[in-house]
């Protein structure tokens, strides 16, 4: 589990939160206890999807947009630090998602140092789904 945050620096975040509108960002255990701590409750910006646990819209956008700033910045989720750096399972690689209206700005290249923390985390959300189901069908 990281707890250092490391982080892609988007130099059009000050006038862009394209990435927070209709968002499915997926969140880690992890996430889920840092927001926590900061006061807010899962059942207000939390849903289960197959498995993975994320963030909730309202009025089309993150739960947490408020005047077109992310009101938890400092402790928002690792995949919003990474954004709109993803991790494409189909061709096992990381990219820059093309759905980020600023993504032919940006080489995935230039991110190797914190590649290798995309990875931790994806593999991480990816376990703690599969413990998710498991112990659903448990339950059955
Ligand atoms: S948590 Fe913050 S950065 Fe992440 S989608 Fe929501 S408003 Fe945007």
């Amino acid at each position: 589990m990281n707890d250092s945050f490391p982080e892609f620096y988007c130099p059009f975040s000050d006038e862009c939160y394209e990435c927070c509108l209709d968002t499915e960002m997926t969140l880690s255990n992890f996430d889920v206890k840092k927001i926590e701590e900061g006061g807010y409750n899962r059942r207000d910006f939390l849903e289960e999807k197959e498995g993975f646990l994320i963030l909730q819209n309202f009025e089309g956008h993150c739960y947490f947009l408020k005047d077109k700033r992310c009101s938890i910045y400092k402790i928002r989720p690792q995949g919003c630090r990474f954004y709109p750096l993803i991790y494409d399972f189909e061709v096992d690689e990381i990219l820059i998602d093309e759905l980020c209206t600023n993504h032919t700005e940006f080489d995935a290249d230039d991110y190797d140092s914190i590649s290798e923390d995309v990875i931790i985390f994806v593999n991480e959300i990816v376990e703690e789904k599969e413990k998710r189901l498991k112990k659903k069908l448990r339950k059955k």
